[in-house]
């Protein structure tokens, strides 16, 4: 089949990179001129495992392509993916006006029957907005769809390969059928497809992400309780997550959720509720207690060095900076409000990232009391205390001994209860974890 994607970011990179694996002729837009020439020379412009791969076997077997003329890449292809940014407005509702250009655009160049899916994440009623964005712009018969992603940076090409499941909100039978026969090559196994109206299938999204929200919420203030009380929340997590009807996953406390999905949607939800006439409480309590949890380790910190000599001069170590493992992305990352609340208490910060020292860098610019480190020990030399806030797999398990021959004092944050607090102290350093003893 031949598509477009509008929108070359995570999500379009992703989904043009994948449905080009399935053998279909993809064409990925975007007016970021830059980007599109980095990809022309091969260059991904986002960290992403396995996408440069993907996506290199694809150009050169030409099946995918880049270009910044939206009409050549709509013009013949029978499906059109929206899959361009929906940042948080100034009322954290969904800023559609990147969807809205990309609709009125498509509409331009429309020449046959296509449909026209949004894969970008927008609220309840976006599919009618853009459908009358298009509609504006050419008598060419076309459908709208709905079609959320749920990938996870980090794990994208799995997850857009061998999807959970595939959200299709359409009521048109045509449209249908063109999304189920793209699809099908995806979901052989069993079938994981879920057809609905768009007004569900949007809704699914925002439900989905503000549900994992709430999860983290809710283990991030039963890892505050457990310290009060003296519990171990590594132990309350097994245990909950033990039954079937709560399951292991998200229940893992640590510095707050980040990233370009969760925060946005959760006020972007909260927005289109408050407009509904119903507001949800338990979401923007889960919204309030990840606010705070961003503050915990600097707190922690603090409260340390109260007890010490002050906490002004001193040199903080930090190993992490990306919101989760796995990807450069650096939108709403905790570790931004660590340091910026570390400088503003007149400390300065040592960091280090695997892979996103640069994004960090171009978002913080060059400031005093920030150093950058490509190697991990060498941002604890001579630091008064390691901070971990984002767990990659390679500060599982570091090299103790040498950690602490390079900081000044042996003092651990592990934000993400990634080490065995026994065994550190064991080592010779004071161990501040989150909710355990
Ligand atoms: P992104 O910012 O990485 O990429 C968006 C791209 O769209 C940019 O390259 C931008 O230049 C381009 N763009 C903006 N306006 C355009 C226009 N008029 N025409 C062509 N291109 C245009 O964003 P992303 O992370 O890929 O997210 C895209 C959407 O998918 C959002 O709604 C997001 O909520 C949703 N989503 C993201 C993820 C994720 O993990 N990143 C997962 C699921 C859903």
């Amino acid at each position: 089949m031949k598509l477009a994607v509008i929108g070359t970011g995570y999500v379009g990179l992703v989904t043009g990179a994948g449905f080009a694996d399935m053998g279909n002729d993809v064409t990925c837009a975007d007016i970021d001129e830059a980007k599109i020439a980095a990809l022309r020379a091969g260059r991904i412009p986002i960290h992403e495992p396995g996408l440069d791969n993907i996506v290199a076997y694809n150009v050169s077997e030409e099946r995918l392509s880049f270009t910044t003329d939206i009409a050549a890449a709509v013009q013949g292809a029978e499906v059109v993916f929206i899959a361009v940014g929906t940042p948080p407005g100034e009322d954290g509702s969904a800023d559609l006006s990147h969807v809205l250009a990309a609709a009125a655009a498509v509409g331009r160049a429309l020449r046959d029957y296509t449909v026209v899916v949004n894969k970008s994440t927008v609220p309840v009623g976006t599919a009618e907005r853009v459908r009358r964005a298009i509609a504006a712009e050419t008598k060419v018969p076309f459908t709208v769809a709905s079609n959320p992603e749920f990938l996870k940076e980090g794990d994208a090409i799995n997850d857009f390969m061998k999807p959970d499941r595939i959200v299709i909100g359409c009521d048109d039978p045509r449209a249908r059928d063109v999304l189920r026969r793209l699809y099908e090559p995806f979901t052989r196994t069993s079938d994981r497809i879920i057809y609905m109206d768009t007004a569900s299938a949007e809704l699914t999204k925002y439900a989905s992400n503000a549900m994992l929200a709430t999860r983290i919420s809710f283990m991030n203030d039963i890892a505050r309780l457990c310290e009060r009380l003296g519990a171990d929340v590594e132990l309350v997590r097994k245990g909950m997550g033990a039954d079937p009807r709560i399951g292991p996953k998200f229940l893992v406390p640590g510095t707050g959720y980040g990233g370009s999905c969760f925060p946005k949607d959760v006020k972007a939800l909260m927005a289109t509720a408050r407009e509904a006439g119903h507001g949800l409480e338990l979401l923007e309590a889960v919204h309030r207690v990840n606010e705070r949890q961003k503050q915990i380790l600097v707190d922690k910190l603090l409260g340390h060095y109260q007890e010490a000599s002050g906490a002004k001069g001193r040199r903080i170590a930090i190993w992490g900076l990306a919101f989760k493992p796995g990807t450069d992305d650096m939108r709403e990352a905790p570790a931004l409000v660590i340091i910026e609340r570390l400088l503003a208490a007149g400390m300065t910060v040592a960091l280090h990232d695997p892979v996103a020292l640069e994004v960090a860098r171009k978002l913080l610019g060059e400031r005093a009391g920030v150093s950058w480190h490509q190697h991990p020990y060498d941002a604890c030399a001579g630091a008064d205390a390691l901070v971990l806030v984002t767990e990659w797999h390679q500060f599982r398990r570091p090299n103790f001994g040498r950690i602490k021959s390079l900081l000044k004092a042996p003092l651990l944050f592990d934000g993400r209860n990634v080490w065995d607090p026994g065994q550190v102290r064991a080592l010779g350093f004071t161990y501040y974890g989150i909710g355990r003893p």
